[in-house]
Order: structure tokens, then sequence, then C-alpha cells
């Protein structure tokens, strides 16, 4: 795919998501690294109902270790393997506390050495609450990447270098959430909206879902302000 097309996708996918920027609710880094950390094979929407519960009762790192596991767990408990989630969360507050002064570190090397936090999740941190240039790709994203072409690539690490290499400058740190969003409402996995799709003149995809079978994109796509997630 050349550069002019690549840049047209960016552009058209950013006309179609204003507001290009997580599901996940959160008012601090610290509170976007917990929900991120819980969202791992869980929904973001399963996430929120849980954090709008536990955040008001505690949002730091001090807070959470008052609570203890078991506390912890109390409201993290409608979402999946929350007994590993908590405490991994336990034990990273306490090395916030302990190392870095009860904030959430900015580089990649101190975010993947807490518990919990793998190559993706501090893609979303350094992303989303620093504003970094990184793209963590998930399966949202490397479905978009391959299909479209924008940067097909056999595993994530593959996908996220070209998408780091390719993405135009000033889309780049939009970019995760752009294609995420695209991901999650548009090409779906199963049947891709490809009728209604805002790309699909753009997309190689070679097995484009005919027109008439399906339905236009929910509001949640043309208006993702309403959310905040990663
Ligand atoms: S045209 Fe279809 S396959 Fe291509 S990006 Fe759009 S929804 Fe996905």
């Amino acid at each position: 795919m050349n550069a002019d097309k690549r840049r047209r996708i960016f552009e058209l996918l950013a006309e179609a998501i204003p507001h290009p920027t997580t599901e996940l609710r959160y008012a601090t880094p610290f509170e976007l690294l917990i929900a991120v950390v819980l969202s791992a094979q869980a929904t973001d929407k399963g996430v929120n109902k849980a954090t709008d519960k536990l955040f008001p009762a505690a949002n730091t790192p001090e807070a959470i270790l008052a609570l203890g596991e078991e506390g912890l767990k109390e409201y993290i408990k409608s979402i999946n393997l929350y007994h590993g989630k908590a405490r991994n969360i336990i034990a990273l507050s306490r090395i916030l506390l302990e190392k870095h002064g009860g904030v959430v570190p900015r580089t990649r090397e101190e975010l993947e050495a807490l518990p919990g936090v793998g190559r993706k999740t501090a893609n979303v941190i350094l992303n989303t609450a620093f504003g970094e240039h990184t793209i963590a790709v998930d399966t949202h994203i490397f479905r978009v990447a391959n299909r479209t072409r924008l940067a097909p690539g056999k595993n994530v690490r593959e996908v996220e270098r070209k998408l780091e290499k390719t993405t135009p400058k000033e889309f780049i740190k939009n970019a995760h959430h752009l294609l995420i969003l695209h991901g999650r409402y548009t090409c779906v996995a199963r049947k891709p909206k490809c009728p209604v799709c805002p790309i699909a003149d753009l997309c190689e995809y070679p097995d484009k879902t005919p027109p008439g079978q399906v339905q236009q994109p929910p509001a949640a796509l043309l208006d993702s302000s309403s959310k905040t997630n990663a």
C-alpha cells in the first residue's frame, strides 16, 4: 500500500471517528492503569461497571493497598480472571509506592516491570495517559491492519512495527484508537460492515461483505465522546 493511500485511510477514519479515545472510564493515569489491567480478556463495559464503584472508594496505590486483596476482589469479582488481577493490582500498587513515589512511571521499561503489565498495556498507558506515539496492537487492530493491508504482519509485533513506521506523523497519536474503534464497530471479526465502511474504496481486503447485508454502524462510532476508553 502506498503512502498516499495510507494517509487517505487515516483521514477518512478521523472524519468518521471524531473523538478517538478509550472506552474505559478513567480520570488519572493510575485509574487508567488499573482499568487496562482489568480489561485483559474482559469487556470495557464490564470493567467500567466495576471501576465506577471501585474508583470512588480507592483510586490511589495507598487506597488500593488499604483495601487489601480480599477487599479489592469484592469490587472486581464480576470481571474475568479477577483473582489474578487482584493479586497483580495489589503488587503493582506496592511497587508504585516503593519505587515510583506513588505515581505511574512514564517509560516502557518501568511499566513493563509492573505485575500484570505487558507490552500492550504499557503501550496503551504511554499513548493514552502520556500522549506518546505508541500503537498498542490488540485483536481489533491486528485484524484491521491485515485486512486492509495497511500494515500486514504475522504477529502483533510485526504489525506494531509497521504501523509505527508507516503511519503519517499527524495521525500516529490517534492511530491506536482510530483503528481499535474502526475494528470494534465497523471492521468486525465475523461479518465486516464493508457496505457502510468509510474506507471501503481503499481497503484491499479481497472478501468484502457484499451490499445489503449489514446495518449502519452504531452511533457509538460516530460519537465516542460520551465514553472515555483506552
Ligand atoms: S472494507 Fe470491510 S474489510 Fe475493509 S476495512 Fe472496511 S469493513 Fe474492514
